[in-house]
C-alpha cells in the first residue's frame, strides 16, 4: 500500500500520518523531517536545506528525488509506505511514477486533506515543536498540560523558523503554484478529497474510508 498524502502546510498532515502509520503498520516518510533532521546534524546537505527551507521555497528536485528513492529502498518499505510532503511537483510526481513502476509498486493512493487559507495561517502561527521528540502541539487545539513545555520529555517548545506568518504565506502560495499542477497531474478521478476543517478524529476516519475504497477498488 502506498499513500501520498497531500495538503497544505498546516493542514493536519502529520497527525494524520501518525494515524496512517498505525491504522495500517506502514512507516510515514516526511521530506520535511527527513530535511531537518539533516539540518539538525548539520550535514552539507542540512545546511544547503536550511538556508531554502528559513526562506519558505522548495529544496531542489534532484535532492529531493535522490532522498525519497534512498529511503523507500529500506527494507521497513517493503509492505508499502506513506509520503508526506512529497512529491510536491511535476518533475518530483513524474519521477515517483517512473521509480514506482521500475520498482513494480502498487498504484499509489492520492488523498488530499483540503482547508482555506486563513484557517491555516491561524493554525500555524500557533504550532510548536519539541526539539527533542519532535512531537507537535498547537496553542489553540492541542497546547500542551504544562505551558512552554513538551507533555513527553519535558523539553522547551519551539515554534519552527518556517512558522513565521510571512514565510507562512510564502509557503502556501509556494504550495498552491506547485502543488496545484501536481493534483491536476494525477487527476481528479483519482486525487481523494477530504476535507481537512472537520476535527481530527473525523478527518482520520474520513481519510481511513478513502483508504479502504481505494484498497477495494484495486483488488476488485
Ligand atoms: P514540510 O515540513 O513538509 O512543510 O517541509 C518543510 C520544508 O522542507 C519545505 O518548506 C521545503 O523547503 C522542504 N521540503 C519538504 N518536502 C519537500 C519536497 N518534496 N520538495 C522540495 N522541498 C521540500
Amino acid at each position: 500500500m502506498i499513500i501520498l498524502l497531500f495538503g497544505p502546510p498546516g493542514c493536519g498532515k502529520g497527525t494524520q500520518a501518525a494515524f496512517l502509520v498505525d491504522r495500517f503498520q506502514i512507516p510515514a516518510i516526511s521530506t520535511g523531517e527527513m530535511f531537518r533532521a539533516e539540518c539538525k546534524a548539520g550535514t552539507e546537505l542540512g545546511k544547503m536545506a536550511s538556508a531554502i527551507m528559513a526562506a519558505g521555497g522548495l529544496v531542489t528536485d534532484d535532492i529531493t528525488n535522490g532522498i525519497v528513492a534512498n529511503r523507500i529502498s529500506q527494507a521497513d518499505c517493503a509492505r508499502g509506505f506513506l509520503l508526506d510532503g512529497y512529491p510536491r511537483t511535476v518533475p518530483q510526481a513524474r519521477n515517483f511514477a517512473n521509480l514506482a513502476r521500475d520498482k513494480g509498486l502498487s498504484a499509489p493512493i492520492v488523498i488530499h486533506i483540503d482547508v482555506p487559507e486563513e484557517p491555516l495561517v491561524a493554525r500555524l502561527t500557533a504550532r510548536r515543536q519539541c526539539p527533542q521528540c519532535l512531537r507537535i502541539y498547537n496553542l489553540l487545539s492541542q497546547p500542551p498540560r504544562v505551558p512552554g513545555v513538551c507533555d513527553g520529555d519535558g523539553a522547551a517548545l519551539i515554534a519552527r523558523a518556517d512558522d513565521q506568518e510571512a514565510v507562512i504565506r510564502q509557503r502556501l502560495a509556494a504550495y498552491e503554484n506547485l502543488t496545484g499542477p501536481v493534483l491536476k497531474w494525477y487527476g481528479e478521478a483519482a486525487v481523494r478529497k477530504v476535507d481537512g476543517g472537520m476535527t481530527p478524529a473525523a478527518v482520520s476516519r474520513a481519510i481511513e474510508q478513502a483508504v479502504l475504497a481505494a484498497t477495494n477498488a484495486a483488488a476488485v
